[in-house]
């Protein structure tokens, strides 16, 4: 991690211990990481509060790709249908299928092998890899985008944001690290009204400032 980086890494990582939302269930420290994919698959465009009621549900039904295979493929889809997320079922059917066939039903450390699963792409397969093995890398959303760019003075759509990202990321709490990006830009550097007022990272922010944001 660059020392330039440290103004807001360091803020950051104390605003997340401070406020962070340690209570979703998937960040409970015990998650395996096959409970890990299955969290972030469910997340795909898919907001948390509405992922975290079905969570616990759904992993202590099914904690392992063999459970998935073993059950039939309308009860795993009746589980996922009230979120609205029926498709998802068939994902994880056929990823867990995979990983029993390709893994002996082991999560793959490397990303690389974890983004040829079916219904993985490369975020996902960046956010379990970080989550799941600590990883030291980043996973860029559209808000870790706009929060990255705001605060380094980037253009929103520069490559360079991944890159920098991957960069910042601290080798020992990488996974903190990510969480707190995505929470900070979910509760802080919002979209539309950013608190730059009371904003931790102020004082380093190159936008400092912002009333209103059109950047994404
Ligand atoms: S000062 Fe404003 S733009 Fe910069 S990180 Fe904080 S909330 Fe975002």
């Amino acid at each position: 991690m660059p020392s330039s980086s440290r103004p807001f890494t360091d803020p950051l990582l104390r605003w997340y211990e401070r406020h962070g939302r340690h209570g979703l269930p998937w960040r409970a420290t015990e998650r395996s990481p096959y409970e890990l994919l299955i969290a972030e698959v469910l997340l795909q465009r898919t907001t948390a509060a509405a992922v975290s009621g079905a969570y616990v549900p759904f992993v202590t039904r099914y904690p392992t790709p063999e459970a998935v295979v073993a059950a039939p493929s309308d009860e795993i889809e009746d589980r996922i249908a009230p979120l609205g997320l029926s498709k998802r079922a068939g994902f994880i059917e056929r990823c867990s299928g995979q990983l029993l066939a390709r893994h002996s039903g082991k999560i793959p450390r490397c990303r690389y092998e974890l983004a040829e699963l079916h219904g993985v792409g490369a975020y996902t397969a960046r956010s379990v890899a970080v989550h799941a093995f600590g990883e030291d890398v980043s996973a860029v959303d559209t808000n870790v985008r706009r929060l990255i760019s705001r605060f380094f003075g980037l253009e929103c759509d520069s490559d360079a944001i991944a890159v920098l990202a991957d960069e910042i990321a601290p080798s020992d709490r990488s996974s903190d690290f990510l969480y707190a990006m995505l929470d900070f830009a979910a509760d802080v550097c919002t979209s539309r009204n950013p608190e730059c007022g009371d904003c931790p990272l102020g004082d380093d922010c190159v936008s400092t400032g912002l009333a209103s944001d059109n950047a994404d």
